[in-house]
């Protein structure tokens, strides 16, 4: 893998780096001077492939936070946590989950009464119409079951792109896409792996990217991170697996 040191704007001076499947081996020269150099990684496929590396290797337990015990729960779990926390999710969700069974239970709910067992989680309007209009049609439609292909996923009421990769991804096992939600979109532009704004722009930047086989686990990667270490406000450059190969360390912590 090549590197580059940034000595300046103008200059670059050029390294080799090996990798090996136990981990990253500098050459002596390379390795003395590593944690004190701005290094990038010009190739933005290997610089991703780095990112996966280092991440997975920092959260082994990363995971889909949203409780859910069946793809339909997940499916209501996802359009809940729209600008909502997980954890406030779950606390909804541990309740609303017992007394709604299935989509028959959401389908026959008055909008009003389910407004009210969502609540908390903010946009309660829209969300619940959205998950009746949703419970509707797959019952209508699919039997009842969340069907396991993208373009079906997207005619339920209020599904988007994302909440799809969810599913399909989590409940299903299908790489179908990247799930692109704040954290993954934060991240993907500090680590210079997109330069979009739109979800779904980030997305198809990040499906060019990101081996297929990463697909489901890598916004996990991403989301621990950004939780823990690349927070919104004040990323923690000082503590963060991926400071020497990202571009906005010196942003944040010129000092490091
Ligand atoms: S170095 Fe800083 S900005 Fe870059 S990923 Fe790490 S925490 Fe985020």
């Amino acid at each position: 893998m090549e590197c580059v040191r940034k000595t300046n704007q103008n200059t670059i001076d050029r390294y080799d780096l090996w990798v090996n499947s136990s981990g990253t081996k500098f050459d002596l020269h390379f390795r003395l001077l590593f944690f004190s150099l701005d290094i990038v990684i010009p190739d933005k496929q290997k610089r991703t492939v780095e990112i996966i590396r280092r991440l997975k290797r920092a959260y082994p337990d990363a995971h889909c936070a949203l409780n859910h015990s069946t793809p339909f729960e997940l499916l209501v779990a996802t359009i809940l946590s729209a600008q909502c926390t997980d954890e406030r999710v779950n606390i909804v969700t541990a309740t609303l989950f017992r007394k709604y069974r299935g989509p028959q239970d959401f389908a026959d709910v008055s909008q009003e009464e389910l407004e009210k067992d969502i609540h908390s989680t903010g946009f309660f309007r829209n969300k619940a119409k959205n998950i009746k209009a949703a419970s509707q049609r797959l019952l209508e439609v699919y039997e009842g079951k969340i069907p396991e292909k993208m373009e079906e996923i997207l005619t339920l009421g209020g599904v988007a792109r994302k909440t799809a990769n969810v599913v399909l991804g989590n409940a299903f096992g299908i790489a179908s896409g990247v799930v692109v939600d704040t954290h993954v979109g934060r991240l993907s532009q500090r680590l210079g792996l997109t330069t979009n704004e739109n979800a779904e722009k980030i997305e198809a930047d990040l499906t060019k990217l990101v081996p297929k086989k990463h697909w489901i686990m890598f916004p996990h990667w991403m989301i621990f991170h950004g939780r823990q270490v690349c927070i919104a406000r004040k990323p923690k450059c000082e503590i963060c697996v991926l400071a020497n190969i990202c571009p906005s360390r010196k942003l944040f912590a010129p000092e490091l």
